[in-house]
């Protein structure tokens, strides 16, 4: 016992020694260090000045250029707080420029244009609005004072603040299904006298596809769509390199990525990578909900097993990918592209349109000596090999990579595809 104290007691004398020597050691480099600088300024006063400014100035400068790279890049309604995340609903018009965000862009939203609430949050203290331009189709986040103060609410009040379910709001009138919505958009632009929102190409589009899946819509060209269900495995990053390589002229590809909540979390190195090709602009992507834990069901019933959330499904979707930087669009496929009548007015209900499709080559064995037109389908999560097997075949036999470049062969978005009547 003596031993190991004595052990210990010069254990921690070592300790001090070291610690002292180290202190000095310390003192000894700010006392050359302070020399240095007293020599510097003494004997060369002028230079040294100029140099110690210069140093200042580039400092200050290099930190000023990474906050406005920064603040390019920022995308405030990352911070989102799940809490205050709201199905919303309302038609609001633009009179004067508003600020925006897209999953590529700060962007402007020009007066004119007329923007759909979808849903309402707060990030970082502020209210955000996710909202689709009935026109268009393409989504956009907002900030809620803005599209307020500009265009106002064109709804009811008792419409307005109808943020279903998940609140003590007024419900939707009319039901909650396919009706609710049109007697909305009715009511939405009613106020004003210029149309109801069910005549804008969003609103037909929502009404059309809540009774009958889009498909078979595509036949001025063809729509590429990826799915990435949750997957253990790589994904088929191949495939994606030959899609970035498959421009229409100077433009990039327009893919529609249908996403789970759960493949963005598991592969957020591999979402950011996505991400970066569609802001650099080598992919033209929509990012498309395919719910967030794309439950399979024991009897392969997906979403319309009873046991399922649905509306956890639809918004925890939405809430990942604005979490990690993309902005939604108004559309979602099913897993499995099953769906029952219950869930397809459902959907109707949360502003989304449905997206299935005419070929999954990965099971229909599609001949591949043409190119398909409609919705395509091929999964690029690692599990359903054959169907890239089949779009590089594809892609070889009928030139299509040539045919895209000089004009001839085209591939539509899926909002061109929703647009069309
Ligand atoms: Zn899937």
């Amino acid at each position: 016992m003596r031993c190991e104290m004595s052990n210990v007691r010069r254990q921690t004398a070592d300790g001090r020694r070291e610690t002292q020597g180290a202190r000095r050691k310390a003192h000894g480099f700010k006392d050359r260090v302070f020399y240095a600088l007293r020599f510097a300024l003494y004997h060369y006063r002028l230079p040294f000045v100029v140099c110690l400014l210069l140093a200042v100035l580039f400092i200050l400068l290099s930190s000023v250029s990474v906050c406005l790279a920064q603040a390019d890049d920022a995308r405030p309604f990352t911070a989102l707080r799940r809490e205050t995340y709201r199905v919303a609903s309302g038609l609001f018009r633009v009179e004067t420029p508003i600020p925006a965000w897209d999953s590529r862009d700060s962007l402007t939203v020009a007066p004119g244009a007329r923007l759909w609430r979808l849903r309402s949050f707060e990030a970082g203290g502020t209210a955000y609005a996710l909202c689709v331009n009935v026109e268009t189709l393409k989504a956009c986040v907002v900030q809620e004072e803005d599209v307020k103060s500009v265009g106002g609410v064109n709804v009811p009040e008792a419409l307005a603040s109808s943020e279903t379910s998940q609140t003590s709001h007024t419900a939707l009138p009319g039901g909650n299904g396919v009706e609710g919505i049109s007697e909305v958009c009715r009511l939405g632009e009613g106020g004003q006298g210029s149309g109801g929102a069910e005549e804008t190409p969003y609103g037909r589009a929502l009404m059309r596809h809540a009774r009958a899946p889009m498909m078979d819509e595509g036949k001025k060209g063809l729509v590429l769509t990826v799915d990435l269900c949750p997957s253990h495995r790589a994904w088929d990053r191949d495939l994606f390199d030959a899609l970035r390589e498959m421009r229409s002229g100077e433009k990039p590809l327009p893919v529609a990525v249908c996403i789970s909540g759960a493949w963005v979390r598991h592969h957020s190195a591999d979402f950011e990578q996505l991400l970066t090709w569609h802001r650099e602009g080598a992919l033209e992507v929509t990012f498309v909900n395919h719910s967030d834990t794309h439950p399979v069901g024991e009897r392969g019933d997906f979403l319309n097993n009873a046991g399922v959330d649905f509306e956890a499904e639809v918004l925890n979707a939405e809430v990942t990918l604005l979490m990690h930087g993309a902005v939604p669009s108004p559309f979602f496929r099913f897993p499995g592209l099953v769906h029952s009548t219950a869930r397809l007015e459902a959907l109707a209900r949360y502003g989304l349109i449905l997206v299935d499709a005419d070929h999954w080559p990965g099971r229909d064995h599609l001949a591949t000596d043409r190119v398909p037109e409609g919705i395509l389908l091929i999964h690029g999560n690692g599990n359903e090999r054959a169907g890239v097997a089949w779009f590089f075949e594809m892609i070889r036999r009928t030139g299509m990579k040539e045919k895209l470049r000089d004009g001839a062969g085209r591939v539509i978005s899926l909002a061109e595809c929703a647009r069309a009547e």
